[in-house]
């Protein structure tokens, strides 16, 4: 038996609620399972974290975390950026993974999208590197390294290999053509990066042209290798293009360290109404089995991502949905079911 400890961010907004659903799905798998077990450590951090202890992300949190092999966040509300920064360069997690693929009966552009998106998750403007020159002028400085960019590349490149594709495939996408130095190294490197595996056809498009054809031709797609700010752009567009931001799960990926979330926000707007989808969850959770499976080696993990996965599908098989999904179950209604679906 094989027991995993998880750190667990509630979050704010409709954090709290999703992050209920997720760990209603993990005791699912504690009761179901006799292979592997989950031990759920709760995080405090967040704006409830920031007013009752001043901060965002408390020292003691942060400790949690470290001891943890794993950490699953709900969405954090104003201090998002307080919380999310510092976890990922203490922790190194440099690569933002983002998949967008169609599920049955879920209004979208195509029915056959099946792509992830690939970020590079340290560079970039993130570095909040903005000036004032004068009070009426700012300027911003843009980060792109070769290491960091050849580390991300190989990162999708990988991506590629592991994912069930016939034809396996990863554009790089810049805007090289204007920012020739800093773009340029990024495409250069991914260029060399792409000699190493020639069973991965690669090619590259401008940012302008790849936010077209998302919405001309999303099923071309596999994996989309880009820096920090256009691969946040594209990914809130990838999430609608397949149904709404309810149903998009990410990762902060390292060489020894994950943390996993949804793709959203705290959506404060329908907070406390039981109304959230929580799939965003549950599929980021399903990625973070799939990443222990990968890392410790555990068809076990495996086996539990694709059950959660499988569930959910089901359910929307069923038309058995989400408010934002065109259904009317609430948050805990479809995680109930989920849960009785899971085996
Ligand atoms: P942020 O700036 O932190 O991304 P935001 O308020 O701009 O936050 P989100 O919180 O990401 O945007 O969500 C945008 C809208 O999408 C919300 O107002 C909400 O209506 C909807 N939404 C987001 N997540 C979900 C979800 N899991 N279930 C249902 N609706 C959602």
């Amino acid at each position: 038996m094989t027991r995993y400890h998880i750190a667990l961010i509630n979050g704010d907004g409709i954090g709290p609620a999703l992050a209920a659903s997720a760990k209603t799905i993990l005791e699912t798998i504690n009761d179901n399972s006799s292979k592997i077990k989950f031990t759920i450590d709760e995080v405090e951090a967040g704006d409830g974290a920031l007013v009752k202890f001043g901060r965002a992300l408390p020292d003691f949190s942060m400790d949690i975390i470290r001891k943890s092999q794993v950490c699953l966040k709900g969405p954090v509300g104003e201090s998002a950026a307080d919380v999310i920064i510092p976890i990922r360069s203490m922790l190194n997690l440099y690569a933002n993974i983002r998949p967008a693929k169609s599920y049955p009966n879920i209004r979208n552009l195509s029915d056959k999208v099946n792509l992830v998106i690939v970020r590079e998750n340290t560079e970039d403007v993130y570095m909040g590197w903005e000036f004032n020159i004068d009070e009426n002028t700012v300027i911003a400085l843009r980060l792109t390294s070769e290491k960091a960019s050849r580390r991300i590349a190989h990162y999708a490149f990988k991506t590629s290999m592991l994912r069930n594709k016939r034809k396996k495939k990863v554009v790089a996408v810049h805007k090289a053509n204007v920012l020739r130095k800093g773009d340029g190294l990024f495409a250069k490197t991914c260029r060399s990066v792409a000699n190493d595996y020639p069973e991965v056809e690669y090619s590259e498009l401008y940012v302008d042209a790849c936010a077209m054809n998302l919405i001309r031709n999303p099923e071309e797609f596999d994996v989309i290798l880009t820096t920090n700010l256009f691969g946040d752009i594209l990914s809130d567009e990838a999430a609608q293009v397949v149904g709404g931001l309810g149903m998009g799960p990410a990762a902060n990926i390292g060489d020894h360290f994950a943390l996993f979330e949804p793709v959203h926000g705290a959506a404060f707007d329908i907070a406390g109404k039981n109304i959230a989808n929580p799939s965003s969850i549950l599929l980021s959770t399903k990625m973070m089995l799939e990443w222990l499976a990968h890392k410790y080696n555990d068809e076990n993990a495996s086996y539990e991502g694709n059950n959660i996965e499988n569930a959910i599908t089901h359910m929307l098989k069923q038309n058995k949905k989400t408010k934002d999904i065109g259904g009317s179950l609430s948050t805990t209604e479809f995680t109930k079911m989920v849960s009785s679906l899971m085996h």
